[in-house]
């Protein structure tokens, strides 16, 4: 593992499934943003080396992806740790945080030590999904995009809240930062934004027919979750085991009926012809 830096104290480091987005606050210290779901302690031997602590750890947004390694990095630095949620209750079954942490004022900027982040909203992936900006114009937008060869590989993208996804997709596109960090997983030049969205989207537009060309009668909201995720060979475990998964199949399904494409019936999704 080492630290890749990206311009002037902003860099980040590959933890395997993702990027952790590093902000040199100091000669001695970095700020975290999120800590990713293993390799914490590579991440510990990687800032020893250096002789580097980690001062504070800003999460993006509550996934165990992006959460799992605070304990650890809270026993070894103590960091202030920063979130901002609504889903506490989820966060705290799955990651059982043993550490105090400050719960982020989405409506200024975040402060640590003097040095100002820019918190941007961009909810769709998860409703409280937060996008900050280092001094250094590095746009860490979390899990608001999916990057390349990733996205084409993707069976189905984890999304909350499609239509408010594609809205921040589109939001992205008119931001004028020079790099965006993308934790699944790459930087990302300005100029390669524009494409990278158009992918994305195109991604979802895809999912959406697949669904709609599978919805032909008058079908149970669950079974037409369950024959889309085979359809998108989705594992039977899988299927069986991840309620957020099904959860983020129901959204799209959900989604297609509020755009007019489906009534729903109860529990029935139904459609117009
Ligand atoms: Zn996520």
């Amino acid at each position: 593992m080492n630290l890749e830096m990206i311009c002037g104290k902003t860099g980040y480091i590959d933890t395997g499934y993702g990027l952790v987005a590093v902000y040199r606050s100091s000669d001695s210290e970095v700020i975290l943003f999120d800590s990713g779901d293993e390799h914490a302690d590579e991440i510990i031997l990687l800032f020893d080396s250096l002789d580097l602590k980690i001062r504070a750890i800003v999460c993006t947004h509550l996934h165990y992806d992006h959460t799992a390694n605070n304990n650890i990095l809270y026993d070894r630095y103590k960091p202030e740790i920063f979130l901002y949620g609504h889903d506490f209750a989820n966060f705290k079954m799955r990651t059982s945080p043993h550490y105090p942490y400050n719960i982020i004022d989405p409506t200024s900027d975040l402060v640590i030590d003097g040095i100002s982040f820019k918190i941007i909203p961009t909810p769709g992936h998860t409703p409280d999904h937060l996008a900050f900006v280092t001094p250094d114009d590095v746009c860490c937008i979390g899990d608001a995009l999916i990057s390349q060869p990733l996205l084409s590989e993707s069976k189905l993208p984890y999304i909350e809240d499609v239509e408010q996804a594609i809205l921040t997709m589109e939001e992205i596109r008119r931001m004028k930062y020079p790099h965006f960090l993308v934790c699944h997983k790459g930087v990302v030049l300005s100029k390669d934004m524009p494409s990278l969205i158009d992918d994305n989207i195109k991604k979802e537009l895809e999912l959406y027919d697949v669904i709609q060309n599978q919805i032909t009668a008058p079908t149970l909201i669950e079974d037409a979750v369950v024959e889309f995720m085979r359809q998108r060979k989705i594992s039977e475990s899988r299927i069986q085991q991840s309620y957020t998964m099904r959860n983020t199949v129901r959204a799209r399904i959900l989604t297609l009926a509020e755009a007019g494409e489906f009534k729903i019936e109860g529990e029935y999704i139904v459609p117009f012809k």
